[in-house]
């Protein structure tokens, strides 16, 4: 087997700016694993308050043997095994899993969906995310996203409810917020929780500091909206302290370390009758699709990295009625 990889910059189409921090490109890495005239196509998008970098990326990846990698895989010992290099560098070793994914697609000849045990028909509509901005760009960019039968606002900005008006004079779709930690008196997040209510939004990501878990489970136990633990959740073993703190959490590769572990998260919280979003970084047409692979065994997603983003280097997975649609080609379906 043979690793490759390149550095990438991808572009977003709008500046991004949500609680905490603003950008206008994503460093990503996207690598290949060649084996037996296969290529399986992999992603690593290093959001910069993640900590990765092009360089611990670069770094990781030089201590990789591929050899390690033997078919068929035996994913729960590769993770064991990258995990054992250095621990953390969860988007760089999402990267190596969706490509071992897309590869071993390829060598069943069957889709990774299938692999993964979900039904395409299951997928929920994905949400389009709307970043903090003037109320007058923020108007334009809710008009731009009418296609979209979801939306995602990012909150944590003293125009909350006024950006929240702004979607509701225009469009009725179901509304997810994202306070990224934004939210900090306990009683006035409760008092803004129960107005979100009256206008229909469906789910708050994060409202409060991850490292307060006191305070998330105050709200989590009054909110008549799901909360769900996003920048607090991780890993595996995250679930189980998030269980009594949300209602659900955000699931992402990137923060996962890919597709095998975000399965077992998935399985885990559902065991705890816990709710689950699959959400996204910056990411191309490749994390997407990997994503989209687990989505109909979600309630809600999130993964609109191809949408906000200018220069994927991928063609645009096929998209209808607010949906990634999946394709019964081996592997991701990735179309370059
Ligand atoms: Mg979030």
């Amino acid at each position: 087997m043979k690793l490759s990889f390149a550095p990438f910059e991808l572009q977003l189409k709008h500046r991004f700016t949500i609680a905490k921090f603003s950008r206008t490109s994503t460093p990503i890495i996207l690598l290949q694993l060649e084996h037996d005239g296969c290529i399986g196509y992999g992603e690593a998008s290093m959001v910069p308050y993640m900590g990765e970098s092009i360089q611990s990326a670069a770094n990781f990846l030089s201590r990789v043997d591929v050899n390690q990698f033997k078919v068929p895989f035996d994913y729960a010992a590769i993770i064991n095994y990258l995990d054992s290099i250095e621990p953390g560098n969860p988007a760089v070793k999402a990267a190596i899993d969706i490509a071992l994914h897309d590869l071993e697609g390829k060598l069943l000849n069957k889709p990774c969906w299938q692999l993964l045990g979900s039904l395409p028909e299951n997928i929920p509509v994905t949400s389009y995310t709307i970043g903090i901005d003037t109320p007058e760009i923020f108007r334009q960019k809710v008009e731009e996203a009418a296609g979209y039968k979801a939306i995602k606002v990012k909150l944590g900005s003293a125009d909350d409810k006024q950006l929240i008006e702004i979607v509701r004079s225009v469009t009725d779709v179901p509304l997810y917020v994202d306070a990224n930690q934004g939210w900090t008196d306990r009683e006035a997040s409760l008092d803004l929780v129960y107005w979100l209510h009256e206008y229909g939004v469906q789910l708050i990501e994060q409202p409060m500091l991850k490292t307060d878990p006191e305070s998330n489970a105050w709200l989590t136990e009054r909110s008549p909206i799901p909360i769900l633990g996003d920048e607090a959740i991780q890993r595996l073993g995250d679930i189980d302290k998030a269980h009594g703190i949300y209602h659900g959490v955000n699931i992402k590769l990137m923060k996962s370390a890919g597709m095998f572990e975000a399965k077992r998260m998935i399985d885990h919280a559902r065991k705890l009758n816990m709710k689950i979003l699959i959400g996204c970084m910056s990411e191309t047409s490749c994390a997407t699709l990997a994503a989209a692979a687990l989505a109909p065994q979600c309630d809600w997603a999130d993964l609109d990295g191809p949408l906000l983003t200018s220069n994927n280097p991928f063609a645009m997975p096929q998209f209808e009625n607010g949906k990634w649609i999946l394709s019964n080609d081996a592997g991701l379906g990735l179309m370059q």
